[in-house]
């Protein structure tokens, strides 16, 4: 029995395909590399020293996905493959509607033709759009400002339309809040194309010297420095919270939702604070206007998660931002090696 892993070269899929080998899963990745590099998969197998077969392709084409069910013994699937840029899904909202939305369709339908019921589905704090409240917990309204955080709402509700009609399905929806850091070794992390849109591959960008310095959204938000506070969690920790999900679908009731954070907030000069205390750089910033459709304050309520999976991040601030910068430093192209390295902007 094998858990397929959609999307298993990115960022999150890479580490958790790396703790879930190391739990002793076999696994199966899809990913079509539209936003990651078979580096990423080579290295998964290399941490491991396991080999595992990685199918280069899309999820929505329907007939190729049906070979890969045929040919391994499915259990369950941990869903991370989707589209995530939230300014890219402005300014092209059919492509993120299309692909994230069908590849679902298209997963869930190949699923139930070959009778494989369990998902994990990667959900996002976006889901909550402005929170009236602080922390956020599960029950909040849901209410996306943008077409990627829409694609995740309606994906959702989806999900759940489909566990009401059909009693077999177990389902999680987990809710991440932001993701940082990298595996310990260094050897796999977040390697984003282009300029970062994310607070802390850009501060890691400009300790290595590849970005003159981080512009802050904001410095009159109503937070504890004025910049906009988020609930960072370690990519590793986040990775455990899927292997908690898994071995608790079949005992729950067949949809479950739960918000994966820390529960703690930190404020972006917090952050630059503690990424210059692990990387002994010092990280150049200036104040800028806030962001467009940014909110100021950002942090779970993840009672919930703690008490049904039995899950507890154990990774801080400092392993965040050691993890990033030992990983951007070993690795100053992220997996393209052979680029020029130096890019100011
Ligand atoms: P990522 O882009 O690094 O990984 C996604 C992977 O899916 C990539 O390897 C990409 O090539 C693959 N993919 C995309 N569309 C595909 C398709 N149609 N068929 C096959 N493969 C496809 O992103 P990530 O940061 O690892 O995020 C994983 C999931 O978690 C995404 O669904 C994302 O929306 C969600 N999420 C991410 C964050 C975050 O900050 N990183 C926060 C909340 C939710
Ligand atoms: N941020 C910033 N400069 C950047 C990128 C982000 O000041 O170059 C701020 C952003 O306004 C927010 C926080 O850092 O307050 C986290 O932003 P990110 O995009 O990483 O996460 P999100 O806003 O999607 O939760």
């Amino acid at each position: 029995m094998a858990i397929l892993v959609t999307g298993g070269a990115g960022y999150i899929g890479s580490h958790t395909c790396v703790e879930l080998i190391q739990a002793g899963y076999d696994i199966v990745v899809v990913d079509n590399l539209c936003n990651s590099h078979k580096e990423a998969i080579h290295r998964v197998s290399e941490l491991t020293n396991q080999s595992f077969t990685t199918y280069h392709i899309d999820l929505m084409d329907r007939e190729l996905l049906e070979l890969v069910f045929a040919k391994h013994d499915i259990e369950a699937v941990i869903h991370f493959a989707g589209l995530k840029a939230v300014g890219e899904s402005v300014e092209r909202p059919m492509k993120y509607y299309r692909q994230n939305l069908y590849s679902t369709i298209v997963l869930c339908e190949v699923m139930e033709k070959f009778g494989v019921y369990q998902l994990i589905f990667s959900s996002s704090a976006t889901v909550y759009g402005i929170p009236k409240q602080m922390p956020i917990d599960e029950d909040a309204p849901l209410g996306a400002i943008n077409p990627y955080g829409r694609t995740k709402q309606m994906i959702e509700q989806m999900l759940q339309d489909l566990a009401h009609a059909n009693p077999h399905w177990r389902i999680s929806l987990l809710r991440y809040f932001n993701p940082v850091g990298a595996h310990e070794s260094g050897r796999i992390g977040e390697d984003p194309g282009g300029v970062p849109n994310n607070l802390l591959p850009f501060i890691a960008q400009v300790a290595i010297g590849r970005r003159k310095e981080v512009a802050v959204f904001g410095n009159d938000y109503d937070t504890i420095d004025g910049t906009g506070v988020r609930d960072y969690i370690h990519v590793v920790d986040l990775a455990l919270g899927h292997l908690k999900a898994l071995s608790k679908l079949s005992e729950s009731s067949n949809l479950q939702v739960y918000n994966l954070g820390t529960g703690r907030g930190y404020s972006v000069l917090e952050m630059i604070a503690a990424y210059e205390k692990a990387s002994g750089r010092k990280i150049p910033y200036r104040i800028a206007s806030r962001r467009p459709g940014d909110i100021g304050l950002c942090y779970a309520n993840t009672a919930k998660a703690n008490a049904e999976l039995g899950w507890r991040t154990e990774r801080g601030i400092d392993e965040m931002c050691r993890d990033s910068w030992r990983w951007q430093s070993m690795n100053p192209n992220g997996y393209k090696q052979e680029e020029v390295f130096a890019e100011q902007v």
